[in-house]
């Protein structure tokens, strides 16, 4: 079924992409766990019915579902967050091309952008977010693209998004957006004029921490050419996976309104106890970019980080007298999970890379899950003062 402008987000995520006709009456899309497909006689290489073609029945449903939860023309799946991330990236730049990105990028990406993209002769500049006003001196006649993410992990800074936007369109970038942490409930980049939005579905669309998978969503004509792309780089998603991906994304708008809520309180009990230091969470009014947050989102994440006064031994025991998070890298999922950004996602970074741009050692990331709210924040205040 095609989506409909004028609906809301949470009809699309149930009806999108589903088949006019169901399939043997099933109300749930079956898994077409078939690598090939009966050949038509029509059209080109990239339209044979084959897995790693991503599209068989579970691709091109979610492609309709993915692309109508943010408004956007087209999207395809991805083998993983960083599938999709590498693909769009080794698309639209090539050998002696220049691109800006914001300094405070997920682990991955940082390292992918600082170590594996310099080898095949594609520059880089990083800009702070913040400053548009330093955008322009970055500039070179070779730069092609602007890369930024929605909320920054693990400090949960909002960049001036607009402004990223109207300088992309001023300068001629592809404007490119990783937009994981907000998730469409949160923010959708095409309404504001991004050109690609892109997500690791491991995280908030799936949401249940059991698959890793990713997504480019977006202009057709540059989606066009990533599915070629990726075609030909193999970073395709395996139906079955697909099939957990479409069941996770329909409950994704009551899960990450509840978890934007939860988030929110548990920033503010955090933000009032005596034992801690600071709290990263734009819903916070004392977050220096809160007005742009609540201009730009329809909420802030269950993500927050923050320090506990004393240092990286007063983090590691609280995370340790914590009781509900599983301490463990990643997030999204319906679970509390907790970590040391230091110690996973960004242990990839050196550690004066990580303190220039502010990740202490001690930092602690929280992603919040659908427990009790009083519930965690009962387990929270008795680790912070057991
Ligand atoms: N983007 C962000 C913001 C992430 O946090 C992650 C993973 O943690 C990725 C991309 C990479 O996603 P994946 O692990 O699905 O490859």
């Amino acid at each position: 079924m095609s989506s409909n402008k004028l609906q809301h987000i949470d009809t699309k995520l149930i009806h999108a992409g589903e088949p006019d006709q169901r399939i043997a009456g099933a109300v749930s899309l079956p898994v077409f766990q078939s690598s090939t497909f009966e050949y038509t006689g029509k059209g080109s290489y990239h339209d044979l019915k084959y897995i790693r073609l991503n599209n068989t029945p579970n691709h091109q449903a979610l492609h309709e579902k993915l692309a109508a939860s943010e408004n956007a023309e087209a999207a395809v799946v991805t083998a993983s967050g960083m599938a999709a991330i590498s693909t769009v990236l080794l698309t639209c730049l090539s050998a002696g091309d220049h691109f800006l990105a914001q300094e405070c990028l997920y682990g991955g990406t940082h390292d992918f952008v600082t170590n594996d993209l310099p080898n095949l002769d594609i520059d880089f500049d990083f800009i702070a977010g913040d400053t548009p006003a330093s955008w322009q001196s970055k500039l070179k006649p070779n730069t092609k693209l602007i890369y930024v993410e929605t909320m920054s992990n693990p400090l949960m800074q909002v960049a001036n998004l607009k402004a990223v936007v109207s300088f992309a369109k001023e300068n001629h970038l592809t404007s490119v957006i990783d937009n994981t942490f907000a998730s469409p409930i949160n923010f959708r980049p095409a309404e504001h004029g991004f050109d690609l939005s892109l997500h690791s579905c491991t995280k908030y669309l799936n949401g249940h921490s059991d698959i890793v998978a990713g997504a480019v969503i977006g202009r057709t004509d540059l989606l066009d050419k990533i599915i070629h792309k990726l075609n030909h780089l193999g970073g395709s998603l395996d139906p079955h996976a697909c099939f957990l991906l479409h069941r996770g994304m329909k409950t994704l708008g009551v899960r990450v309104r509840y978890q934007n809520e939860s988030a929110l309180h548990i920033a503010q009990f955090l933000a009032n106890h005596s034992t801690v230091e600071t709290v990263n969470y734009p819903g916070l009014e004392s977050h220096p970019r809160h007005m742009r947050a609540k201009e730009l989102f329809d909420g802030c994440s269950g993500m927050l980080s923050f320090e506990v006064k004393g240092g990286l031994d007063a983090a590691e025991q609280f995370i340790h007298n914590t009781k509900l998070p599983i301490i463990a890298p990643s997030l999204g999922g319906v679970e509390t999970l907790i970590t040391r950004p230091a110690t996973t996602s960004h242990s990839g970074m050196s550690p004066d890379d990580r303190h220039a741009l502010g990740i202490s050692d001690s930092l602690i990331r929280v992603s919040i899950g659908i427990e009790n709210t009083q519930d965690l924040i009962a387990d929270f205040d008795q680790a912070l003062t057991p």
